[in-house]
């Protein structure tokens, strides 16, 4: 008992010492000749299903609790599926109700890239991939393990392959 309050306090604490300092670099905006995969889209909608063109190129959503990895717990890497960039190891996915893939955290610093997206009336953090900057979802502030985000992701975006590590 008293270890776990202790627990509590030390993460209290982490938590509030961290507020405002997320660890990563929020755009202003996407640029989008700085990626390393540059392709017209006419290509991307040749390469790309009708769905993942819709969600990785022109930014939709899929609907809550339909995707195929929102439930899905097996380990290894998820990629992403416009360019097969490494973005998300199943070790930081966790089980989340807000009907999504949930990760805490990338699966190494530089492999998304974070802008200000203020559509919708909202401001929130956009998430794409580093490489191609295909669109992948949002990261929220309020992830219930130590590094306090929810990166909130499209099945549609990320491509699931057993480990391989
Ligand atoms: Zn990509």
């Amino acid at each position: 008992m008293n270890h776990l309050l202790k627990m509590l306090v030390l993460f209290g604490f982490f938590n509030s010492s961290c507020q405002g300092q997320p660890a990563y670099k929020i755009e202003n905006k996407m640029d989008k000749n700085e990626f390393s995969v540059q392709k017209s889209e006419k290509e991307w909608k040749k390469e790309l299903t009708n769905e993942q063109y819709i969600v990785l190129r022109e930014k939709g959503t899929e609907r809550p609790h339909t995707g195929k990895y929102n439930l899905f717990f097996e380990k290894g890497v998820y990629h992403c599926a416009g360019c097969g960039q490494k973005l998300f190891s199943s070790d930081s996915k966790f089980k989340s109700s807000c009907g999504w893939p949930s990760f805490d955290s990338e699966i190494e610093a530089g492999k998304i890239k974070y802008v200000v997206d203020q559509s919708f009336g909202m401001v929130r953090t956009e998430i794409v991939c580093a490489n191609c900057g295909g669109h992948l979802g949002h990261v929220f502030e309020d992830g219930p393990t130590e590094t306090g985000l929810r990166y909130c992701v499209n099945s549609i975006s990320v491509d699931f392959r057993e480990d391989e590590e």
